[in-house]
């Protein structure tokens, strides 16, 4: 009989410490296809392949985020045209002189 212990989960965090002004931070970077060479295209260091992988994670992680905090705010954008939409029509119709409900006796 197998007994399984449950763990929590536990957030792992990476420190990272600020770059100092003026020093690369080797976002955009260049695969060598031949011998799995890493190398930043702005300052031409060559770069561990699994920091390149990291960098790229988390680079692809914060694009992920934006991308869902702009589709909310869309959604939520449309949702508000649609209202001030049925706003209008209701204000045209209650305004408009060929509507029989306006019209004074
Ligand atoms: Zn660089």
């Amino acid at each position: 009989m197998s007994r399984v212990i449950p763990f929590r989960r536990v957030p792992v965090i990476i420190e990272k410490r600020a770059l100092p002004s003026g020093v690369c931070a080797h976002r955009r970077i260049r695969l060598e296809p031949h011998g799995g060479v890493v190398t930043c295209v702005d300052c031409n260091a060559t770069l561990a392949p699994f920091w390149a992988l990291s960098m790229l994670s988390e680079q692809y992680s914060l694009a992920m985020s934006q991308i869902e905090r702009l589709t909310t705010r869309l959604s939520l954008a449309d949702a508000r045209v649609l209202e001030l939409s049925a706003e209008l029509d209701a204000f045209a119709r209650k305004e408009s002189p060929s509507n029989p409900s306006s019209t004074e006796p």
